[in-house]
């Protein structure tokens, strides 16, 4: 099954995506952390995306497929995966569905105002070393500005400045909130309030994939 979590930068997609990567055992995939990499390996893709990561805008397409396809065709994506990040427009959805259209598909919505996550990017800090993210707010790390995964340093992401963040705000309200009618029409959509602690809003976002996960296995019993 194939899980695609939609929601505003710092709405807590990349933490509840690696929660249920464990959980349900498939891997997390996030565009921004593959499009990061390359941008700190200095490979030529890395290069072509750096300023439009830098800026907030959504990097062209051609480097976003490049990347997410190579990505999925590896193995470990066999039994499903959590995407993160993606798709961020309709043409990016649609374009997906054309290259990989073979699995069940959830997608849920975690929703936030835009003075929280303000709020939350600010006071988030990710390890320059193995991209673990905190939050001084209310994920510290146990030592200051070390990383409690491999001793890392704690950063503050480029683009997790004010301006920056009201600016990616802006561009997720016009380019991929419209993905949510697109979804709901489809009827695989499901939302929940970003509001709560993240237990709680991982124990929302798994009772919706566990009912969902019987009503799917049902569906295959019926064509048995
Ligand atoms: P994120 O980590 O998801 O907040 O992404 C950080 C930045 O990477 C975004 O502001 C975009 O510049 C770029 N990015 C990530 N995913 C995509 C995507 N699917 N399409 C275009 N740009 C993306």
């Amino acid at each position: 099954m194939r899980i695609i979590l939609l929601g505003p930068p710092g709405a807590g997609k990349g933490t509840q995506a690696e929660l249920l990567s464990k959980k349900l055992g498939i891997p997390k995939i996030s565009t921004g952390d593959l499009l990061r990499d390359e941008i700190a390996k200095g490979s030529e893709l890395g290069i072509k995306a750096k300023k439009k990561v830098e800026k907030g805008e959504l990097v062209d397409d051609e480097l976003v497929f490049a990347i997410l396809k190579n990505r999925i065709e590896r193995d470990d994506c066999k039994k499903g995966y959590i995407l993160d990040g993606f798709p961020r427009n309709v043409a990016q959805a649609e374009r997906f569905y054309k290259m990989f259209n073979d699995q069940e598909e959830l997608v849920i919505e975690i929703s936030v105002s835009e003075d929280e996550l303000v709020r939350r990017l600010t006071s988030r800090r990710i390890c320059k070393k193995c991209g673990a993210t905190y939050n001084l707010l209310f994920f510290k790390p146990r030592v200051e500005n070390k990383c409690d995964v491999c001793g890392g340093e704690l950063i503050r992401r480029d683009d997790d400045r004010e301006e920056v963040i009201r600016k990616r705000f802006r561009v997720y309200e016009k380019e991929t909130k419209p993905l949510i009618n697109y979804y709901y029409k489809k009827g695989n959509y499901f939302r929940v309030a970003g509001d709560a602690d993240i237990n709680e809003i991982f124990n929302r976002i798994y009772a919706i994939i566990k009912s969902n996960m019987r009503r799917f296995a049902e569906r295959k019993s019926d064509y048995l």
